[in-house]
């Protein structure tokens, strides 16, 4: 591989891909970026505060995509096997930034490129063929309508290549429902936002990346393969990593029922009578065999089948816990053979489980209350627990046929369509739906979901670690704000390296990885300097959007409404309570009282070269 930049690590080139008039070519990767925001995230957010403009219509060609590695992707450090792709929500109108594993990431930097910025629009459905032996735009119209897997398949038979990987949209993409997602290696998705429906508005189906190479040049390889080792050694045992190797994240629905805090019934409870059927050892009767995204020593996936029953004839890798929790327990659902058959049908239409499962319980709950009929949901009997109407809803999503049109929009855009009081039970932050950790019986949880730039999400702070599954009192707000402000600091840096959520790794680790591999110096102390200069950005970007304080409160049924039962039986997050976090937090941030980073601050960190003075 060439490396053009003085930093190591980095392949050195991003591919640049204009979909209007067909002109594709690799530029240098900008070193003064990937110096002062790493890759991934950070270099992601800088590169699209630049090349947009406020107020871009997501879904028009004036948006862009920007998938991005970062500097330990593919080098063979752990966990260490994904790219995100960074572009303007259609969902929330916000940044947005979503994750996916497996081998195609890898296989992006393998290919010579620390990335790929798309614009433009193309005239018809087309895919993007990266190969050693070059770059090109194919025609893709064979495959509209078709789902991933049939896509994947159609795309590795035409390169002729067993060993290309494939990351494709599905029909919800194409047809631009606000959470379409784009799937990789078949079942890993870059899942929240809607990011397959900007790839649907600009007609691009695939990518598909071919490539021999297997190795990416670091500065100090000896002692850098020296560190992997140890650390993959730690990993392959360590405690702090078992329920990954063992469970994998279906671990989680046990914890979380225990707690308390697992949506049930839209959020109406956080205990799921049923969830011993839904967990992980319900699951483990399905399991083939453990897998890993590449060159991962944790390999927390879970290869599934169902051979026998009503919905024999399935094999995924999955279901997540977020999956078990917001299309199952969330929607009464009590079976896992039928959720894995839902994640299978969900991934081939290229929806975003999460937010399909929200928005589905949603409508569940419309119906109970009579807002919605049978004869508004083409005859559908949408009532929780009810297994066909929840599978069949997923077509009429998918390809916006009849109230699926509606749905597309998700839970903001079915209240806005139901009207009076439907806002108080759409669980969503800023258009984006409630993942699975209900706050009332985390406290914190609810400030990290109200101030991520991506709307409400679980992955850029999780207290509910030190909290709900920890020793914190969980009913507390004293102390809350400085959590959620080092982790969201510290995850900003850890989605710019990029290193996987379930690698708890420490800000020294990283700043070792990335000191080896690049031969550039940081101390950990710079990881979460750098962390606090991407918050800042993203959040910029967003004011730049409009949003402000209004934004960054959570949802009703949050504040008003208690829960039954459990641990967190009788509790609810007072807005009193929540506005005395909030208001910590934004003075720790260095923001004013709207939640607009000060001048002062922007200087501090280096970011008025980017957002003006
Ligand atoms: S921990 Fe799991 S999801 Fe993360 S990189 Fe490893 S196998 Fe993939």
């Amino acid at each position: 591989m060439v490396v053009l930049m003085e930093l190591k690590g980095y392949a050195g080139r991003i591919l640049w891909v204009d979909l209007s008039n067909g002109e594709v070519k690799a530029r240098d990767t900008p070193e003064d970026l990937a110096k002062e925001f790493i890759g991934g995230k950070g270099l992601g957010a800088a590169l699209l505060y630049r090349l947009l403009e406020p107020g871009v219509d997501p879904l028009s060609p004036d948006n862009v995509a920007i998938f991005m590695t970062g500097p330990v992707t593919a080098t063979g450090a752990p966990a260490a096997s994904r790219c995100v792709l960074v572009t303007k929500s259609p969902h929330t109108g916000t940044f947005l930034d979503t994750y996916a594993g497996g081998y195609w990431p890898s296989w992006l930097k393998l290919a010579g490129y620390d990335g790929i910025v798309i614009t433009g629009r193309a005239d018809r459905l087309t895919y993007l063929y990266i190969g050693d032996d070059g770059v090109e735009l194919r025609e893709a119209e064979h495959l509209r309508g078709k789902g991933v897997y049939e896509t994947i398949n159609t795309i590795v038979r035409d390169v002729g290549d067993k060993n290309v990987r494939v990351a494709a949209i599905g029909p919800a993409g194409e047809n631009l429902v606000k959470y379409a997602c784009v799937v990789c290696d078949y079942h890993h998705n870059f899942g929240r936002g809607g990011g397959g429906a900007v790839l649907g508005s600009k007609n691009l189906k695939a990518i598909a990346i071919s490539t021999e190479n297997r190795e990416v040049e670091v500065a100090r390889p000896d002692e850098f393969s020296k560190f992997v080792s140890e650390v993959s050694k730690a990993l392959a045992t360590s405690e702090e990593h078992e329920w990954a190797r063992t469970d994998g994240t279906p671990a989680v629905v046990d914890w979380s029922n225990e707690a308390g805090i697992m949506p049930t019934y839209n959020f109406r409870s956080g205990v799921f009578r049923f969830a011993d059927r839904i967990n992980a050892e319900a699951l483990s009767k399905y399991r083939e065999r453990k897998g890993a995204c590449y060159k991962c020593p944790i390999a927390c996936r879970n290869i599934v089948s169902v051979r026998r029953g009503k919905y024999k004839g399935v094999r995924l890798e999955g279901p997540e816990y977020e999956t078990i929790v917001m299309a199952g327990a969330n929607c009464g659902i009590k079976r896992i053979d039928a959720i894995i058959k839902w994640n299978y049908i969900a991934d081939d239409y290229g929806l975003d489980t999460i937010s399909a499962g929200a928005t589905i319980a949603m409508a569940m709950e419309a119906y109970r209350r009579g807002l919605l009929k049978k004869e508004d949901l083409e005859g559908l009997e949408l009532d929780f627990g009810n297994e066909e109407a929840w599978i069949r809803i997923l077509d009429y999503i998918a390809f916006r046929r009849g109230i699926g049109d509606v749905l597309a929009e998700g839970v903001r855009g079915l209240a806005s369509h139901l009207g009076g009081d439907a806002w108080k039970f759409a669980m969503h932050i800023k258009g984006l739906e409630l993942p699975a950790y209900d706050p009332r019986g985390s406290f914190a949880m609810a400030l990290a979901y109200a101030t991520s730039d991506r709307g409400a999400c679980h992955l850029r702070a999780w207290p509910v670690g030190y909290e709900a599954f920890g020793n914190l009192d969980p009913f507390t707000v004293e102390g809350k704000a400085q959590l959620v402000v080092r982790d969201q600091n510290r995850n900003a840096a850890k989605w710019s390296m990029i290193f996987c959520d379930f690698y708890a790794v420490s800000a020294e680790a990283m700043a070792k990885f990335y000191t080896l591999a690049t031969g550039r110096e940081l101390k950990k102390a710079d990881i979460y300097l750098i962390g606090e200069r991407i918050w800042n950005l993203t959040r910029m970007f967003n004011v730049r959007e409009g949003f402000d304080r209004k934004d960054d409160y959570p949802p009703y049924r949050v504040m008003r409404e208690t829960l039954k039962a459990g641990p967190a039986k009788g509790k609810r997050l007072p807005k009193k309570d929540y506005e005395k976090m909030l208001m910590e937090y934004y003075r720790l941030r260095g923001w004013n009282a709207r939640g607009i980073p000060t001048k002062k601050k922007l200087r501090e960190l280096g970011l008025t070269k980017i957002v003006g003075e």
